[in-house]
């Protein structure tokens, strides 16, 4: 024993953190002099007694390192505002401190681990104490002015707990703080299975993860230190889905030190859903559902394109119904687009491969496009496409073709070459249909 503390006194008193040790009797083994500077207390004053509690508090009361000698761990609750559990390091708790000696308030972290000798029996325990002050005033002011914020708001500190959660943020994910303060469950608020948030990412500095984690990852330029995504989200605690903008920033003490993540994150649903509604409205007719003309002229090109690098057959069906003037004269507008929808979804319901369009060109006519399809294949789903609209048999008395509804179809193929342009198969499918209509509709050429 003897030994032991002539190897642990020069030792510890030379560590800059605040330190002592006491002896299986609690009485001060080691009084570092990071410690005679904290406390005001020397050492020779206090080796040898019980009396190390006088250093830090003006009413007699078990230290932490008192709490490892008695055994009595479970009085940590009672004595200090903040504690976590046995770790393989010992304990760790914190406090206001008012220390006897020195003027102000101390926010101190504490840990304590005890020292066994071979046999398992006790020997010694050493208390380390950090000065946390600053650290603590500035998490606090933090809360302060996040509290009451409007935007949803939760903060992590270095260890990724959570030290902010705020009224916003109850109010979004229905997650009280208090179930949450000082855990790292956060992402129970989000999601139902435990995966990382923007905070946590940016505090790991593990930013190749937000590709797989978020739909969105927006320019940081505004803010150089933190990251900005968005997600659809559905909230456990929350029936419904959310389209969440999720900001994330770091905060740093005047060390340059990160102490603090702050992430905020913005309920963008309605916004998102109104921009989902205008870009499908953009894309779709609006009487029939199809794909409209701009979605046609851009895919068209696309698949020339493709077809052109692929040296593979694309082909084109412009589809025109007939005498459809005569149906509008005899049966009115309104049935003429109850006909339209009709032969639309017929037309749309014969496009089989994913690959495949079918759009609304104008009026009464429909095109489809047939990526990788030779004049053969493209026949054959004409031809099914035909029959189909014919199938309907939709009263038409004003058709010379037949009596029902029928369509003409004129087909294009090509395989495309760098000095064609888009035009030459729309031009092919277009004067094979006026061909159709020539030599009597309901046909295909
Ligand atoms: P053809 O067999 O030569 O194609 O004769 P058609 O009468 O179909 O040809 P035309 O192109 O002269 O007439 C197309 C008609 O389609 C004109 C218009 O009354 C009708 N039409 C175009 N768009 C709509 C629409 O949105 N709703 C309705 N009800 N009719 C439409
Ligand atoms: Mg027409
Ligand atoms: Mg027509």
């Amino acid at each position: 024993m003897l030994n032991d503390q002539q190897f642990l006194e020069p030792l510890l008193s030379q560590l800059v953190t605040p330190t002592f040790v006491l002896d299986a009797e609690g009485k001060v083994l080691v009084w570092n002099k990071a410690c005679e500077r904290l406390t005001g207390v020397k050492a020779d004053k206090l080796i040898g007694t019980n009396n190390h509690w006088q250093a830090f508090y003006d009413d007699k009361r078990n230290c932490l390192a008192d709490l490892l000698v008695k055994g009595k761990t479970d009085e940590l609750q009672e004595l200090y505002c903040y504690h976590s559990d046995n770790n393989q390091f010992g304990f760790h708790a914190e406090n206001w401190c008012q220390i006897p000696n020195v003027p102000g308030h101390f926010y101190l972290a504490i840990d304590a681990g005890a020292i066994h000798n071979e046999k398992g029996e006790l020997i010694a325990v050493v208390e380390t104490i950090r000065d946390i002050t600053e650290q603590k005033l500035a998490q606090e002011n933090l809360n302060r002015l996040m509290q009451d914020h409007v935007t949803p708001t939760f903060a992590l500190d270095a260890k990724g707990e959570i030290i902010i959660w705020n009224k916003a943020c109850e109010q979004l994910t229905n997650y009280k703080a208090e179930t949450l303060i000082g855990t790292k469950d956060h992402w129970k608020a989000f999601y139902d299975v435990q995966r990382d948030c923007l905070a946590d990412i940016l505090l790991k500095n593990d930013t190749d993860k937000i590709e797989k984690l978020y739909s969105l990852q927006a320019d940081n330029n505004a803010n150089e230190h933190g990251l900005r995504v968005e997600n659809w989200c559905q909230i456990p605690n929350v029936p419904g889905h959310f389209y969440l903008a999720i900001d994330a920033a770091p905060i740093f003490n005047d060390a340059g030190d990160l102490i603090a993540v702050v992430e905020s994150l913005r309920n963008m649903t309605e916004a998102k859903l109104a921009q989902e509604e205008l870009e499908r409205l953009s894309q779709y007719d609006g009487l029939t559902g199809l794909a409209n003309r701009r979605s046609f002229d851009l895919r068209l090109k696309g698949d020339w394109s493709l077809a052109e690098r692929n040296h593979t057959p694309l082909s084109l069906l412009f589809i025109d119904i007939d005498h459809f003037k005569q149906f509008n004269d005899i049966y009115g507008h309104q049935l003429g687009d109850d006909c339209l929808k009709a032969v639309a979804s017929t037309i749309s319901g014969q496009c089989l491969r994913p690959s495949d369009l079918s759009a609304r060109y104008g009026g009464e006519e429909f095109t489809i496009i047939l990526p990788a399809t030779d004049k053969a294949g493209a026949q054959v789903t004409a031809e099914r496409v035909r029959k189909a609209v014919f199938d309907l048999h939709w009263e038409h008395s004003g058709n010379s073709a037949a009596d029902c509804v029928t369509i003409s179809i004129g087909i294009g193929t090509c395989i495309p070459t760098k000095d064609q342009l888009v035009d030459t198969i729309i031009k092919m499918a277009d004067e094979s249909l006026y061909k159709a209509k020539e030599q009597g509709r309901n046909r295909i050429i």
